[in-house]
Order: C-alpha cells, then sequence, then structure tokens
C-alpha cells in the first residue's frame, strides 16, 4: 500500500530528498560527520547554507536589490518581526484579513508598536472566509509603513490566484508560507517575503525572509538583534545558530526543484493537481462541498466536506486506511482538507479521486 501525506505542515517533502539525506546522515560529503552535527561556521555548513541562497535565488529570479535570510522563529515571529523592523517611525501599518492566518497577523502586529495597524480589508465573517478581498477594495494609505497580507490562506482554502499589483500601494509584506515556489513570483512587486519552510520547503525550524534591501535601513538599532532583519544580514545570517538541518534539507529541496523544472514546471504540474481534485468535488452532485468563489480557490490546500460531519468523520477514517494520511481539516474547520505542495505527485491526487468516488458510491 502506497501511502500519500495530505498533512498541511510539516508537509510531504520529495522522496529523492529523503533518500540523500539518509544517505549523507552519517558522513556528510566525506566530511566523517552529519550535517546535525557540525559547526554552523565549518567550512561544509557555510557551503550548505550559501548554495541554498544561490538556488533559491535562481529559483525565484531574486534580484541582486534583495537580501535572503534563513531565520528562526516560524512564521509567526514574522507577524511581530516585519513592524517592528519596518514600521519605525510610521503612523500606520495595512493589514488585509482573508482567512485564519492573516487574522492572527492582523491581531499580533500591533504589539510592541506604537504604530496603528489599519484592517485594510476584511474578507469575511469570523472564521468563515469563501473570497479573497480584491486590491481594489483595499483601504490603504500609499504612506503606510507598508500593506501586509496573506497569499494563500492555508486554512480556510483560499489564495490570491491574481497575485495583488505594487501600484499605488506601500511596500507589500506577503506572508507565502504555504506556497512559496508552488509557482513564478515577481519578487520585485513585494518589499517583503516571508514563508515558514515546513511546507514547500523542507521540516520545520526555518523561515525564509527576503527583504529589499532598502528597506533595511528602517531597522533601528534599538531593536535587539535577534529580532533585527540589518543585523543578520550584515553577519551573513550567523547572528546566532541558525536552524542547520532544516536549511540543508531546504538545500536539497531546491535542488530538487532545479532538477524538475523549477517553478514553472511546478506551476503545470499543480494547477493538473488541483484542476483534478476540483474537479472531483464540483462533479460529486453535491456529495462534495468546497464553498470557495472558483476565483480564490486555493491551489495548494483543498478543503471540501460531505453533508453530514460524520461522514467527514468516517471519510478521514476510511482514506487512512486506504493510505491517504492526514486528510482532517483544520481544527476548527472540521471537514477535509488535502494539502497537495509540490512533493505530492499527481498520482497521489488521483488515488484520493478514486478513493472520493468509491465512498460516494458507497455512502452517496
Ligand atoms: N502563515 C501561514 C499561511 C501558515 O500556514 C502558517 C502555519 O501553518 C503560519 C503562518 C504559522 O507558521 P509557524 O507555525 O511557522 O509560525
Amino acid at each position: 500500500l502506497h501511502k500519500y501525506n495530505f498533512s498541511a505542515g510539516p508537509a510531504i517533502l520529495p522522496e529523492a530528498v529523503l533518500q540523500t539525506a539518509q544517505a549523507e546522515m552519517l558522513d556528510y560529503n566525506g566530511t566523517g560527520t552529519s550535517v546535525m552535527t557540525m559547526s554552523h561556521r565549518s567550512d561544509a555548513f557555510l557551503s550548505i547554507l550559501h548554495h541554498a541562497e544561490l538556488d533559491l535565488r535562481q529559483l525565484l529570479h531574486i534580484p541582486d536589490n534583495y537580501k535572503v535570510l534563513f531565520m528562526q522563529g516560524g512564521a509567526s515571529a514574522q507577524f511581530n518581526m516585519v513592524v517592528m523592523n519596518l514600521a519605525n517611525g510610521f503612523k500606520r501599518v495595512d493589514s488585509v484579513v482573508s482567512g485564519n492566518w492573516s487574522r492572527i497577523a492582523h491581531s499580533q502586529m500591533g504589539k510592541l508598536s506604537d504604530a496603528e495597524i489599519h484592517l485594510a480589508a476584511h474578507g469575511g465573517d469570523l472564521y468563515n472566509y469563501t473570497d479573497v478581498p480584491a486590491p481594489e477594495t483595499w483601504d490603504v494609505d500609499p504612506d503606510s509603513a507598508f500593506v501586509h497580507y496573506c497569499i494563500n490562506e492555508t486554512v480556510h482554502g483560499l489564495q490570491y490566484r491574481n497575485i495583488p499589483k505594487p501600484d499605488g500601494l506601500p511596500p507589500i509584506v506577503c506572508d507565502m508560507s504555504s506556497e512559496i515556489l508552488s509557482r513564478p513570483i515577481n519578487v520585485a512587486d513585494f518589499g517583503l517575503i516571508y514563508a515558514g519552510a515546513q511546507k514547500n520547503i523542507g521540516p520545520s525550524g526555518a523561515t525564509i525572509v527576503i527583504i529589499r534591501e532598502d528597506l533595511l535601513e528602517r531597522c533601528s538599532d534599538r531593536i535587539p538583534d535577534v529580532w533585527n532583519y540589518h543585523s543578520h544580514i550584515i553577519r551573513q545570517g550567523m547572528y546566532n545558530t541558525p536552524a542547520t538541518y532544516p536549511i540543508y534539507i531546504s538545500g536539497l529541496v531546491f535542488r530538487w526543484l532545479q532538477a524538475n523544472g523549477g517553478v514553472e514546471q511546478m506551476q503545470a504540474i499543480n494547477t493538473m493537481k488541483a484542476e483534478t481534485l476540483y474537479s472531483a468535488i464540483d462533479n460529486s452532485n453535491g456529495f462534495y462541498i468546497n464553498n470557495v468563489k472558483e476565483h480564490a480557490r486555493s491551489y495548494m490546500n483543498v478543503i471540501f466536506h460531505t453533508p453530514e460531519k460524520e461522514l467527514d468523520k468516517l471519510f478521514v477514517q476510511q482514506a487512512n486506511a486506504h493510505g491517504l494520511c492526514t486528510l482532517q481539516g483544520y481544527k476548527s474547520m472540521g471537514g477535509m482538507r488535502a494539502s497537495i505542495y509540490n512533493a505530492m505527485p499527481l498520482q497521489g491526487v488521483e488515488a484520493l479521486v478514486s478513493f472520493m468516488q468509491e465512498f460516494q458510491r458507497r455512502y452517496g
């Protein structure tokens, strides 16, 4: 029985990456040590970090005036760091709420900051988000420190499939945790991008931050170094011990992406996967339900439910027995969620669709 892992994060990683990691576990590249036990200042690790950054730059075509950091603290730490660092001397930060994660970001951003965190747009009733607020409707002040939004809402299965353009907006700060590297983006449209690694990149523990150089001037010396982007940049990401092992695995994932056609090819496969799954939902005569507006349906996290909570439970149980694992929805949402990140092969989605059809024949 082949197992497919639909977890939202920590999530599936490419099998080839895990095999390499296993082969190198006790002896990385002839060093006689594991990356896990190696000094972060060793030549071997410095080379891992350097190449991880170069490969990420190549994959996302990151312009030279952007810096890249592998930080700790998860995406959640960024909710505060972006304000502490980028809102110095500004009166206002604009914040778009389109689902669970941007709602949490919004509630956290004002802590330790004098700036007003202005709700620029709100995508739905609390806990019930079925559409993303269009950028034309955002109430944003061009003089704000920045506008923050989440490009893919992992819990509510919502995605800005049309990526908001920066025209007339202050710098855009974007949470890309659950979609980074799943499709091409124009990095120059953003002031700062951040993403926890544990979905499309690697294991939990590393957080990627991509920041436009000129914004670093805003980072005040009064911010403790460990939360200060500028302090991390001037020490080449070595202000303190980075998450060495997660960075190493992320680097292997970047190379896997390069060997598999990069983000352009990922987009093609991800589109096929998502469309296969959504059409199975839409063609089920109402047995499987997804209420997200079609133009905002996430290609990474596909949520659905049946008309009955008991059936949802049974679905998750039986799917699990069929090797289709971790399909339960987020704790506050119920129902099902299939996270189909880059490392999920099309066959995994096809196996899920045949199981859905079989389950409907039996209980529909
Ligand atoms: N933002 C998004 C879009 C997420 O999906 C998550 C976690 O699932 C977070 C933020 C929080 O990430 P972390 O647990 O790394 O702080």
